[in-house]
Formats: C-alpha cells, sequence, structure tokens
C-alpha cells in the first residue's frame, strides 16, 4: 500500500515528497483508510511510529475536501497535546503536510502571553493544537468557542493521566457538538484511559503497532 492508492489529497502527496516519505508506516497504513472514511478511532502507539502523521494526513484531507472559512473563535480541528513541546511539534506537522493547502494552525499553551494566541484564536483556525490547562482558560475567557469543532484528537491520553488532565479533558470535551469524528491515542491502555476512551469514541476502529 501507499500514499497514493489511499486517495490522499495531491496537495499532500507532492508535500509528502518533499519530506521524502516514500510509504506509509505501520500505523499510517492501518489507520489513514479508516479516518478518510470519517470513522472514530482507537490507536494504541508510541511516539515515533509516525503517529503523528497518520492522523494528521487524514485530518488534513477531509479539511479540504469540505473547505469552509473557520468561523472567529472556532476551529474546525481540536488535538489536545500533553505538552507544550508536543504541541508545538504537532503543529509543525500539520504546518509541514499542509503546506499545500493554506490552512490556518494555532498552538496554545501555557508558560507564553494570552495576547498572541488571542488574536490567532479570533482569526478562527482550521486547526489548533492545545494543551489542556491554557485551553480551559480560553474557554473561560470565551476567546475560543468549540461549537464548531468537526474532529477532536485526543494525543498521549496515558501521559494526560500522568499529569492530571482527566478532568479538564472532560471539561472540553462537554463543550464540543456531538456530531464530531473522534481519535485517541495512547501508548497504553490502563484502566482509567479505557473508560475514557469508551466514553469518547463511537464504535471506533482500532489499531495498534
Ligand atoms: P511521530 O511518531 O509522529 O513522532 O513520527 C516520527 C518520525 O517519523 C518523524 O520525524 C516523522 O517525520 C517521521 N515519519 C513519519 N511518517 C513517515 C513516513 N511515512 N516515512 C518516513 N518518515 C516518516
Amino acid at each position: 500500500t501507499d500514499f497514493q492508492s489511499m486517495g490522499l489529497n495531491p496537495a499532500l502527496l507532492q508535500a509528502l515528497k518533499s519530506s521524502g516519505y516514500e510509504k506509509p508506516t505501520p500505523i499510517q497504513a492501518q489507520a489513514i483508510p479508516h479516518l478518510l472514511k470519517g470513522k472514530d478511532l482507537l490507536g494504541i502507539a508510541q511516539t515515533g511510529t509516525g503517529k503523528t502523521a497518520a492522523f494528521a494526513l487524514p485530518i488534513l484531507h477531509r479539511l479540504a475536501e469540505n473547505r469552509v472559512a473557520p468561523m472567529p473563535r472556532t476551529t474546525r480541528c481540536l488535538v489536545l497535546s500533553p505538552t507544550r513541546e508536543l504541541a508545538t511539534q504537532i503543529a509543525e506537522s500539520f504546518k509541514t503536510y499542509g503546506a499545500h493547502l493554506g490552512f490556518r494552525v494555532a498552538t496554545v499553551f501555557g508558560g507564553v502571553k494570552y495576547g498572541p494566541q488571542e488574536r490567532a484564536l479570533q482569526q478562527g483556525l482550521d486547526v489548533l493544537v492545545a494543551a489542556p490547562g491554557r485551553l480551559l482558560d480560553h474557554m473561560q475567557q470565551k476567546t475560543i468557542d468549540l461549537s464548531a469543532t468537526e474532529i477532536f484528537v485526543l494525543d498521549e491520553a496515558d501521559q494526560m493521566l500522568d499529569l492530571g488532565f482527566i478532568k479538564p479533558i472532560r471539561q472540553v470535551v462537554a463543550k464540543l457538538p456531538f456530531k464530531r469524528q473522534n481519535l485517541f491515542f495512547s501508548a497504553t491502555m490502563p484502566g482509567e484511559i479505557g473508560k475514557l476512551a469508551g466514553e469518547l469514541l463511537k464504535d471506533p476502529a482500532k489499531v495498534q503497532v
């Protein structure tokens, strides 16, 4: 199997060529076809497996398939990430793979000023990569409105548990629209994470690498 036969948008294939990716990694080969169909996904995978492209490519494909101008303060896709470093990396991946699509991608996390994040949110986003604490602050300040979110990704769920983010995640999820696509990634599946996955995912495809 290769990226082209998956039916990915030519703009994405071009970016993959520039990145020197020749063929999908196992998690990409397993996950991308399900995600292109709009299915929910439970992925058991570590960092380093090509997990980020496994979700970023089909998400960009679907956003491009049904292109709409994001409304102010909304995002079409929300990715929750446990740390600032990981959020930055994920956003960079969306920008690299989406280089020919002209989407608006931004990050929010703690430890930096609110002003630049508020201005980015104000414009409306295609993809927002956020750490839970600062995202909740923006929700309280009404500088983000999650009611138009079409795709929700929870990355590194087991790290989220270790960092005490399970309650914040539930507060975020409570503000998402009912009809949406959900992606859930974790390296391990302790009981509490399995429970959260069960609450969040609707008839998910399961992939493990
Ligand atoms: P990740 O697991 O998402 O952190 O990705 C690990 C590394 O693999 C990153 O440096 C990616 O740029 C790289 N990568 C992801 N997918 C592919 C692929 N299909 N071919 C070659 N490198 C890849």
